[in-house]
C-alpha cells in the first residue's frame, strides 16, 4: 500500500517521500487513517515500528486542516508525552522533519536542561509540545504553560512511563487537559495498568495491536553464550574486537556497571562511552551523538537510560547482564532490527543468572539458541571436560554444541545432538587445533554482526 492511499496531503506525502519511506510500515497503514478521521487510538507498537511517523504525521495534518486562531503563548495544541529526555528529543526531531512544508511552533520540554530555552520557546507560541511529564509539571506549577487548548494528546511508549513511576504525574496532567480532545496512546504491551488507563482516559478507542505482545522482531537474531561473571569483559572485549567492529550497545544493570565496562573497554583500546541517569544531559547527548555518528564502537547503558533510543543501523545489541524484568529484554532487543534492518542481540549469562534467563524464555515462549565460546567456558563445562565444537566456518548460526547433560541452557535440535559419541583422539585432535577454532569462530562471530 503507497502512502498516498493514506490520505496524507501533499505537504506530509512529500517529505514522507523526501525521508525515502516508499511503503508505510503496518502501524502507519492502520493508525493513520484512524487518526484523521478523529478518533481516539490505543496501539500496541514497539519502538522500531514506525510509530512515531504513524503518529506525527495525522497530527500534523489535522493541526493543518484545522487551523485554528493562532493560540496564545504556552498553549500548545497538540501534546506528546513521552518517559525520557532521549525519546521526547527523538519525537520533537521528527516532528521538526516531517513537518519541514508545515512547520509547525515546537517544543520540547525535559528535565535535566536549563529553564530558559524552554520559556523562551513557550512564550514564542507552541503548536506541538513534547514533553516529559515532571518538567511539564514544574512549568505549569510555574504558569508558563497551559493546557487548556490541547486538541490532540499523544501519550507515547505509555508502558515506560508507568513502570518509570509517572503515573500519578499522568493523571494530574490529564486532569488538565480539556475533555474534547482526541488522545492517542501507544505502548509496547496492553498490559492491564495499561489497558485501565486506556479505560480511564481514551473515548471508545480504536485498538490497533501490530506486533504480537512481547514478541521481539523477527529480523533480530538472538544469541546466548553461557560464561562465568568474572570472564564478562574478556569474551565482550573479544566479541568487540573482531569482525566489522559493528556499533553496539551494551545493556548493563547499574549506573556503576556501566561505568566501570565503559573504562575497561577503554584501556582494551575500543571506543566507548557510557549512558546512565546519573550523566549530565549534555554528557548523555555528547555519547548519543558520538555514537550515532560513528565516533565511538560502544555504548554502555542502563535500561532507563537506552529507552526509546533510536538508533538507525543498530546491528549489535548485547546484554552484559540479563535484566531482572523480562520484558526489559524485549525492550533491549527491540534497539537492533529496527525498519526492516537485521539485528543480533548477543546475551552473556552466568550461572546465577539462570532463573532470569528462564523467565526470559517463559516470556517469548521458546528457548533461546546458546552457544558456549571456546576459551570462554564456564566452569561447569570444565569441570566435566565436556567437548566443545565449533560450529563450521560461514554457518550463519555458530552455536558450539556440548555433550548432552553438559550444556547449562538452551536448546538442542535433533541436528544438533551429538550423534556419535566424541573420541579421546578426536578431543585431542580439537585441543591442538584450539587456537585456529578460537580465531575463526570468533572471526565469524564478528562478520555475523
Ligand atoms: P520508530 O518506531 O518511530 O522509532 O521508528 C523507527 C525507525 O523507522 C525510524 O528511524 C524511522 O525513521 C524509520 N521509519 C519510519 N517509518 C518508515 C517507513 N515507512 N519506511 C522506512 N523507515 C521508516
Amino acid at each position: 500500500m503507497p502512502f498516498a492511499s493514506l490520505g496524507l496531503v501533499d505537504d506530509l506525502a512529500r517529505t514522507v517521500a523526501a525521508r525515502g519511506y516508499t511503503t508505510p510500515t503496518p502501524i502507519q497503514s492502520q493508525a493513520i487513517p484512524v487518526i484523521l478521521a478523529g478518533r481516539d487510538l490505543l496501539a500496541a507498537a514497539q519502538t522500531g515500528t514506525g510509530k512515531t511517523a504513524a503518529f506525527t504525521l495525522p497530527l500534523l495534518q489535522r493541526l493543518q486542516t484545522r487551523p485554528e486562531t493562532r493560540m496564545p503563548a504556552g498553549r500548545p495544541r497538540a501534546l506528546v508525552l513521552a518517559p525520557t529526555r532521549e525519546l521526547a528529543a527523538q519525537v520533537a526531531d521528527s516532528v521538526r522533519v516531517y513537518g519541514h512544508h508545515v512547520a509547525p511552533r515546537t517544543a520540547l520540554v525535559v528535565g535535566g536542561v536549563s529553564m530558559k530555552p524552554q520559556l523562551d520557546a513557550l512564550r514564542r507560541g507552541v503548536d506541538v509540545l513534547v514533553a516529559t511529564p515532571g518538567r511539564l509539571l514544574d512549568h505549569l506549577s510555574q504558569k508558563t504553560v497551559s493546557l487548556a487548548g490541547v486538541e490532540i494528546l499523544v501519550l507515547d511508549e505509555a508502558d515506560r512511563m508507568l513502570d518509570l513511576g509517572f503515573l500519578p504525574a499522568i493523571r494530574r496532567l490529564l486532569a488538565l487537559l480539556p475533555r474534547q480532545r482526541q488522545t492517542l496512546l501507544f505502548s509496547a504491551t496492553f498490559a492491564d495498568p495499561i489497558r485501565q488507563l486506556a479505560g480511564d482516559f481514551l473515548r471508545e478507542p480504536v485498538v490497533i495491536d501490530v506486533a504480537p505482545r512481547n514478541a521481539p522482531a523477527d529480523l533480530v537474531e538472538q544469541q546466548v553464550h553461557p560464561v562465568e561473571q568474572t570472564d564478562k569483559a574478556a569474551l565482550l572485549g573479544r566479541l568487540l574486537s573482531a569482525g566489522e567492529r559493528d556499533a553496539t550497545l551494551v545493556f548493563t544493570r547499574t549506573k556503576h556497571g556501566a561505568d566501570r565496562l565503559s573504562r575497561q573497554l577503554e584501556r582494551d583500546g575500543i571506543r566507548t562511552a557510557a549512558l546512565h541517569g546519573n550523566k549530565s544531559q549534555s554528557a548523555r547527548t555528547r555519547a548519543l551523538d558520538d555514537f550515532k555518528q560513528g565516533r565511538i564502537q560502544v555504548l554502555v547503558a542502563t535500561d532507563i537510560a537506552a529507552r526509546g533510543l533510536d538508533i538507525v543501523q543498530l546491528p549489535r545489541v548485547v546484554n552484559y547482564e540479563l535484566p531482572h524484568v523480562p520484558e526489559d529484554y524485549v525492550h533491549r532487543i527491540g534497539r537492533t532490527g529496527r525498519a526492516g534492518r537485521a539485528g543480533l542481540a548477543i546475551s552473556l549469562v552466568s550461572e546465577d543468572e539462570m532463573s532470569r534467563l528462564h523467565a526470559i524464555q517463559r516470556l517469548l515462549g521458546r528457548k533461546l539458541p546458546s552457544s558456549v565460546v571456546e576459551g570462554f567456558e564456564p566452569s561447569v563445562a570444565k569441570r566435566s571436560r565436556a567437548p566443545v565444537a565449533v560450529a563450521s566456518a560461514g554457518a550463519r548460526h555458530h552455536h558450539a554444541h556440548r555433550a548432552a547433560g553438559a550444556a547449562p541452557t538452551g536448546e538442542r535440535s535433533a541436528a544438533h545432538r551429538p550423534a556419535r559419541p566424541e573420541t579421546a583422539a578426536h578431543d585431542a585432535s580439537r585441543r591442538r587445533n584450539k587456537a585456529h577454532h578460537q580465531t575463526r569462530r570468533v572471526a565469524t562471530t564478528g562478520d555475523r554482526a
